[in-house]
């Protein structure tokens, strides 16, 4: 801008100079043109008198160095002429200034020279012999005097540009000093030009405007990271050429990256290439999903393009943990497959049985050990539904069941009496130690987790063995435990035990009739009641199971 001001300055003040240049040499040829006139007429009319006077005489020894004179008869011939010789003068009656002298008795004239930088003025005077004197002389054009003047017109020139750069340069600096201490940050506080006022003004409001919407932005902000910041979900947003714009705490934590990769290449950050496959597919404008490990779980991650004005400006990557889910799947999956496995054993021995009854080819004496064979095989089926009831029961949380004060003790007790009948059967003697245990639980569950721990100590024992139930108070849980001096569970199989259908020993569990069912029944019943598990085995030499209930409910409490 200060340069601006400075060539505008410089041409304002160039152009007035010219101007003024040329008026002044304008009115000065003018003013010497009508001081050279009046001399003339006046040196004319003087050497008229002369002439008159003396006649030929005058011009005798008459030296005049810039002008000439000419003496003219009535009839035009030349008299005398003070540059050239008379005689061979042609005759001047017809030039302008004669004729009009003729005429009226006096007369005036200029003619230019061929090279137009000269001009003739003349003045001619009618004597009164009718003759006629003539003055001319010589002007100089405006252009002649140009050149003549050149010298100081050039110096003066000089001077005039060198004073106009300097005055130029301080005038814009001084001009543009005020722009320059605007302070823009508090546009109403300046005292600068009027006429800058309403862009002051202007640029204040849009100020405000900004401020607003800068408000507004970062209120959004806050509230998207909040809301992101506790998603369990991982979230990135990314811009079209796959830089993160954004990413939430979950998703750093699962890409193995902090808040810094923001700006940074989503390829730089984490080298995963199912990860980087959906992202461009989203880039182009599909939605991808896709089931990935990361950090030994499985991550369904869906990619959506960000569109805006028709174009993918984009795209949101959500990180989504499916590994319960996939298990789940797959545990309803096996657990069907299990079912009907299950199912199917016992079916189709009572399909053959019903088959041979109604062909008439079962003897009359063997009708009843089939009877008893479809009883036995109808009411293992019966123990299995009950079983995958309980335990779906339990999947899905059991939450129709009502905590309540019990005793463990009871509990206990009312599992063993009811097992009494079948342990006596199988020559295991069921002993029960301990002493009222109040505790927080679900009567139910916890009367199931006793009768299947028992059932098990009973069923997997041998004869003349024993099964010990205790029931104890410790500093922080309840403890229930169920210890037998049976067959015990190899160490390969303790891990699987409390699987769905898991059955440790296959050739001694086809004898033993069981579901597979009852340890994951105990499992997820303890679960809920948020109590442990310990197990402790030996092949040939018994196994102890002791499930454990934290009391902090029941502490300091008496039962009564
Ligand atoms: P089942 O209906 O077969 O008894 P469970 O889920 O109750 O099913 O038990 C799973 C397996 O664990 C059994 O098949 C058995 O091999 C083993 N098991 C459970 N309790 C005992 C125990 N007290 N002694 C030895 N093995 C046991």
């Amino acid at each position: 801008m200060t340069k601006r001001i400075f060539r505008s300055i410089c041409l304002a003040a160039g152009a007035v100079f010219l101007a003024s240049l040329i008026l002044i040499m304008g009115m000065l040829y003018s003013y010497f043109s009508r001081v050279q006139r009046t001399q003339l007429r006046t040196q004319t009319a003087l050497a008229a008198c002369g002439v008159e006077n003396l006649g030929a005489d005058y011009f005798d020894g008459l030296d005049l160095p810039s002008n000439r004179v000419t003496w003219i008869s009535p009839d035009g011939t030349v008299l005398y002429d003070s540059q050239a010789d008379a005689r061979d003068m042609e005759n001047h009656l017809q030039r302008e200034e004669i004729q009009q002298a003729l005429s009226t008795g006096w007369g005036e004239s200029q003619r230019w020279s061929v090279t137009l930088l000269e001009r003739s003025l003349y003045a001619a005077k009618r004597l009164e012999d009718g003759s006629v004197l003539r003055f001319s002389t010589s002007q100089n054009s405006v252009l002649t005097l140009l050149l003549g003047m050149s010298q100081p017109i050039v110096i003066v020139c000089f001077l005039a540009l060198i004073l106009s750069i300097v005055l130029a340069m301080r005038l814009s600096r001084r001009i543009v000093a005020p722009l320059n201490e605007l302070d823009l940050d508090d546009p109403a506080e300046n005292e600068c030009y009027e006429e800058l006022t309403p862009l002051l003004r202007r640029i204040r409001g849009q100020q405000k405007e900004l401020q607003l919407q800068a408000d507004r932005l970062r209120q959004k902000q806050n509230e998207l990271t909040a809301v992101t910041g506790s998603m369990r979900e991982g979230m990135v947003l990314l811009n079209k050429s796959g830089m993160i714009l954004s990413i939430n705490p979950a998703a750093c934590a699962l890409l193995d990256t902090d808040r810094r990769c923001v700006g940074r290449d989503l390829l730089t950050v984490n080298r995963n290439l199912e990860l980087q496959a959906v992202l461009s597919k989203a880039l182009d404008g599909t939605a991808a999903e896709r089931t990935i490990p990361l950090h030994d779980r499985r991550f369904q991650v869906d990619a959506s393009p960000v569109v805006s004005g028709g174009e993918v400006s984009g795209a949101v990557l959500l990180l989504i943990d499916v590994t319960e889910k996939e298990q789940a799947e797959t545990m309803r999956r096996e657990f069907t497959a299990n079912v009907s496995h299950e199912l199917r054993t016992p079916l189709t021995s009572i399909s053959g049985c019903g088959e041979l009854l109604k062909s008439g080819l079962v003897k009359p004496e063997d009708v009843a050990s089939f009877g008893e064979n479809i009883y036995s095989e109808a009411q293992r089926m019966v123990r299995l539904v009950d079983d995958i009831i309980s335990l779906s029961h339990l999947d899905e949380g059991a939450e129709d069941l009502k905590r309540e004060r019990v005793d463990l003790y009871a509990i206990a007790q009312t599992a063993v009496q009811s097992l009494a009948g079948r342990a006596e059967a199988a020559g295991v003697t069921l002993e029960l130690t301990g002493r009222p245990t109040p505790m927080e639980g679900i009567p139910q569950l916890l009367g199931e987790i006793a009768a299947n721990l028992c059932d098990n100590a009973i069923k997997y024992n041998r004869p003349g063995g024993w099964v010990r139930v205790s029931v104890e108070s410790g500093k922080d849980a309840v403890r229930l435990t169920v210890a037998d001096s049976g067959i015990g569970i190899p160490q390969e199989h303790q891990a699987h035990i409390f699987e769905r259908f898991y059955r440790g020993d296959k050739s001694r569990s086809k004898a033993v009739s069981g579901t597979g069912l009852g340890l994951s029944i105990v499992k997820h019943a303890v679960q809920i009641h948020g109590g442990k598990i310990d197990l402790s085995s030996a092949p040939g030499r018994g196994t102890a199971i002791a499930v454990s209930f934290p009391i902090e409910q029941a502490k300091n409490r008496t039962f009564g």
